[in-house]
């Protein structure tokens, strides 16, 4: 799905800004940070549309955010089509600092412990990534 087809898809209407920033998750397949986002969109880049835009599409689940640390934030675009979109893990790669949806690797809802009810899966795995491991 292009990123006009993701936002007709849920009810929302084309902007620059919301075309450009699902644009940029979507080629890079990896998640972001605003820095990284931000040199990417060059000029169109403005921090209050950023924030609403941002806003608009992590409501609308099209994207969401990945906090790292205390400093740092990514955010990646939903796989839409895929069943564990929600609550899979992520990987935080200590080389390179890479950030990886793991979508293959979930938490399944039964697994969580009786009378817990989850509402919002944050899980960062760290470690080496694919490419960096493969380095030794
Ligand atoms: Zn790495
Ligand atoms: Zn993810």
């Amino acid at each position: 799905m292009n990123a006009i087809d993701i936002l007709k898809n849920r009810g929302l209407k084309k902007t620059a800004q919301r075309v450009m920033l699902i644009n940029i998750l979507q080629k890079k397949s990896i998640s972001l940070t605003e820095s990284e986002i931000k040199s990417e969109m060059g000029d169109l880049y403005d921090r209050i549309t950023f924030y609403r835009t941002v806003q608009t599409l992590l409501d609308v689940h099209i994207i969401h955010r990945i906090t790292v640390d205390n400093i740092t934030v990514k955010y990646a675009l939903n796989q839409l089509d895929h069943e564990h979109s929600g609550n899979h893990v992520h990987f935080f790669c200590k080389v390179c600092h890479s950030v990886t949806c793991l979508e293959e690797t979930f938490i399944p809802e039964n697994r969580i412990s009786k009378g817990f009810v989850a509402e919002e899966y944050e899980v960062l795995i760290k470690g080496k990534c694919e490419k960096c491991s493969s380095h030794e």
